[in-house]
């Protein structure tokens, strides 16, 4: 498992060093708008404390924390009406997943047909 570095953009977003587009926070969540939406709505929710991936988050974290997390994550789906239309959730995990930032976070998707759930090569 990799430790949690610190200086991750997502670290320093959540310590108020960077700016986010905000959309939601309470105790144990902060979500916002991602830098390079790929569909018309795409939300990074993120927990308030030092996980770098999902496996990290579920091992290590509190009860209440991962619950007040996923918690958070229904909340902004709901604000944002994704729940309409439907929507799709996505955590990206190492290497293989494709993650950049290495602090826990699930994409938000929504706002058209979305299609297959992996781009065919
Ligand atoms: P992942 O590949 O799952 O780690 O996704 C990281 C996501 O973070 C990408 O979709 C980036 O566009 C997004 N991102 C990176 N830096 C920022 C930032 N400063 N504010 C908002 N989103 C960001």
């Amino acid at each position: 498992m990799m430790s949690y570095d610190p200086e991750n953009i997502f670290a320093r977003i959540l310590r108020g060093e960077i700016p986010c587009r905000k959309i939601y926070e309470d105790d144990f969540a902060l979500a916002f708008h991602d830098i390079h939406p790929q569909a018309p709505i795409h939300v990074l929710v993120i927990p308030k404390g030092p996980y770098v991936s999902l496996t990290d988050f579920c091992g290590e974290a509190p009860a209440e924390l991962i619950a007040g997390y996923f918690r958070a994550v229904g909340i902004v789906a709901n604000e944002l009406g994704l729940n309409d239309e439907g929507f799709r959730a996505l955590f990206n995990v190492g290497a293989h997943g494709g993650q950049e930032v290495p602090h826990l976070h699930v994409h938000l998707l929504g706002g058209k047909r979305l299609g297959p759930m992996l781009t065919k090569s």
